[in-house]
C-alpha cells in the first residue's frame, strides 16, 4: 500500500521527503521520529488495531490515557507491543467555557491542579510513566508547576499551545494524521508528507538535528484511509536509515546530548 496512483501530489510530496532525508544521511545525521496515542479508554478492538500495528513495525508507542475505570484493563493488552503509558489528563471532561475546550479551569488555584493530577492518577494502571499530555491541548497558566509538584517528569502537547514556562521537560507532538475541522478525517497522504518533510527542513536549516518530530495518533476517530496510511507510513519510515524512532519516555529521560559536529569536530567535554 502506498499513495494511490491517481495522488500525483502525494507521490511528489513522498519524492520530496525521500530528498529531505537524503540531505540528513549526507550530513550524516539521524532525525529523531516518536509516536503519540491520545484518548485510550479501554481495551477496544481499534486498541488492539492499533497495538498490532505498533508491534508488527516495532515501532516505539507512547499511549496516552484517561484516567478511567476503562483503563484499569489496559496492562493486559500492552504486554507484546513497545509501548508506553502515559496520563491524559485528570478525565476528559471540558470545563471551559467559550470555543476552546479544556479540562483545567484557568481560575484554578495550584493546589487544586496538584490535588486533582494526583488524584486522578490513582486511576491509572502503576506502570503509566509520570508524563502528561493535556488534552484539547488546553495549557493552564500553572500546569508546568504543578506538573512538577506533583512528580512528574515531562509533558507533551502541540507547538501552537500555550508556552508556559518552568516545569518539567516538554516535547510536543508536531504531525497530526487526523484533520478535525468539520469532524474528524484522515488528513491525506500529501498533507501529512508534506508536514514531515517541513519539520525536517526547519531542523536542518536551524542545525537543531536532535529536536524530535512527533506523529500524533488517535485510534478511536480513524476512517479506514488514516489506519492504512499509519501501516504504509510506519512499514516504509520505520527503518529508514536516516531516522532514529524513539519513545517520548526515552526522550525525556535523556538529559540533552552534546552536540557533536559531524565531521572532525570535538564533543563538549561537559
Ligand atoms: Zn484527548
Amino acid at each position: 500500500m502506498s499513495p494511490p496512483a491517481s495522488m500525483i501530489g502525494a507521490r511528489i510530496e513522498l519524492l520530496r521527503l525521500h530528498q529531505e532525508l537524503a540531505r540528513w544521511r549526507m550530513a550524516d545525521r539521524q532525525a529523531r521520529f516518536w509516536w503519540r496515542d491520545d484518548d485510550a479508554r479501554g481495551s477496544t478492538p481499534r486498541l488492539g488495531r492499533l497495538l498490532e500495528i505498533a508491534e508488527r513495525h516495532h515501532a516505539p508507542l507512547t499511549l496516552a490515557a484517561i484516567p478511567d475505570p476503562a483503563n484499569v484493563e489496559l496492562p493486559a493488552c500492552l504486554d507484546r507491543a513497545p509501548v508506553d503509558l502515559v496520563q491524559h489528563g485528570i478525565d476528559h471532561l471540558n470545563r471551559r467555557s467559550g470555543p476552546a475546550a479544556g479540562e483545567l479551569p484557568h481560575d484554578w488555584p495550584l493546589d487544586r491542579l496538584v490535588a486533582e493530577l494526583t488524584r486522578s492518577r490513582a486511576a491509572l494502571p502503576p506502570q503509566t510513566a509520570p508524563i502528561f499530555v493535556p488534552p484539547w491541548n488546553d495549557v493552564h497558566p500553572q500546569l508546568p508547576a504543578a506538573l512538577s509538584v506533583s512528580g512528574f517528569t515531562g509533558w507533551s502537547a502541540w507547538p501552537g499551545a500555550a508556552p508556559a514556562e518552568g516545569g518539567p521537560r516538554r516535547i510536543d507532538a508536531h504531525v497530526d494524521l487526523l484533520r478535525w475541522r468539520g469532524g474528524a478525517r484522515f488528513r491525506g497522504y500529501g498533507r501529512l508528507l508534506k508536514a514531515f518533510r517541513a519539520a525536517l527542513a526547519d531542523r536542518r536549516r536551524r542545525g537543531d538535528w536532535n529536536a524530535p518530530i512527533g506523529l500524533l495518533t488517535h485510534h478511536l476517530d480513524h476512517d479506514e484511509p488514516a489506519w492504512a496510511c499509519l501501516d504504509w507510513f510506519l512499514g516504509r519510515f520505520r527503518t529508514h536509515p536516516a531516522i532514529s524512532w524513539r519513545s517520548l519516555k526515552s526522550l525525556i529521560a535523556e538529559a540533552e546530548p552534546p552536540s557533536i559536529p559531524p565531521f572532525g569536530g570535538q564533543p563538549h567535554s561537559s
